[in-house]
């Protein structure tokens, strides 16, 4: 598997490779003080720990890993690094259970690092998709068993009642998809969230269900097939890229992740939604050749998902 030899780079066995690794990554002009922002008197600590700086300005000691989801860990960089490639590199994500085999970390450890890294994906991004008049793509899906949902008090009728319904969206444009967990799929839960999500001037498409069917007051067009009649599509009418997304995260639930609770259910579909955004910002729209591009095209700088350091930003200095 092209994944394991991609393994075979320094940084992911060698503490101090690692260390200058993330440097590099969070680090790009050199080293900041994530305490006062001071770049200029910044020195390694003499018989220190691995990567231990020391800034001259507020006298605060620090390595990379403050405010990326390395940081406060016992477990060795290195490790962490192999962890974010596995889970971001295969395509169907990687169990705690895996990575507690490949990585020969015990199975808890796996657990905390697999659900650390799906946090540190969770797309933090709040602006509107569709933007500028854009096609949106709504969808739901259902997963699981929710063990919160008690069987009598459901509703007979549907045979999803007892699943958890997923909600996304996808940007046929930016190609950037959003998923969230929903209690429900009726039009009044279902409304404002599209509203917070999707800008009034894009243009959203949907199946024929009912809780999307007044859409077209909120938004510019709302285009519906309707696949109770075999319809899949007219022209830009379809919801064929949020419906290949869901084949893609179904596969891989079903796959890897066997049971899962209601309460980690958002940080599996944000580490779907991570791969997703990120396989098709490489700049190939269609997810099969994507697929392929990542197999055969995994230069070491790409190795690393980047956007597990985003968030990293000098704190402002205190008034
Ligand atoms: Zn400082």
């Amino acid at each position: 598997m092209s994944a394991v030899s991609a393994l075979s780079a320094k940084f992911f066995h060698d503490e101090a490779a690692a260390f200058e690794k993330l440097e590099s990554i969070v680090w790009p002009q050199g080293p900041v003080c994530p305490h006062c922002g001071g770049m200029g008197r910044i020195t390694r600590v003499k018989g220190g720990r691995i990567g231990l700086r020391r800034c001259g300005d507020c006298k605060k000691q620090f390595t990379a890993t403050v405010k990326t989801v390395f940081e406060s860990s016992h477990v060795k960089l290195h490790l962490w690094l192999q962890a974010a490639h596995l889970l971001c590199s295969s395509k169907k994500g990687m169990s705690s259970h895996q990575i507690h085999r490949t990585l020969g970390v015990t199975y808890k450890t796996a657990w905390f690092m697999t659900h650390r890294l799906r946090e540190a994906m969770r797309d933090g991004s709040l602006a509107p998709m569709g933007g500028a008049g854009g096609i949106v793509e709504i969808d739901e899906t259902f997963i699981g068993n929710d063990r919160s949902i008690k069987p009598e008090g459901v509703k007979k009728g549907r045979g999803y009642a007892h699943k958890h319904k997923v909600l996304s969206l996808v940007d046929r444009e930016t190609k950037q998809k959003r998923s969230m967990v929903v209690d429900d799929l009726s039009a009044k839960t279902l409304t404002p969230i599209l509203r917070e999500n999707i800008a009034k001037e894009a243009r959203v498409m949907t199946d024929e269900a009912g809780q999307y069917g007044k859409l077209g007051k909120d938004f510019a067009e709302h285009g519906f097939v309707r696949h109770g009649q075999g319809e899949y599509g007219r022209g830009e009418v379809h919801t064929n890229t949020i419906e290949g997304a869901f084949s893609i995260f179904k596969r891989g639930m079903k796959g890897v992740y066997q049971h899962c609770g209601k309460q980690h259910l958002h940080r599996y579909l944000a580490e779907f939604d991570f791969r997703y955004n990120n396989r098709v910002a490489l700049g190939v729209n269609d997810v099969m050749r994507a697929d392929a591009a990542l197999e055969g095209d995994q230069g070491q700088e790409a190795d690393l998902p980047l956007g597990l350091t985003r968030n990293r930003q000098p704190k402002p200095n205190q008034r």
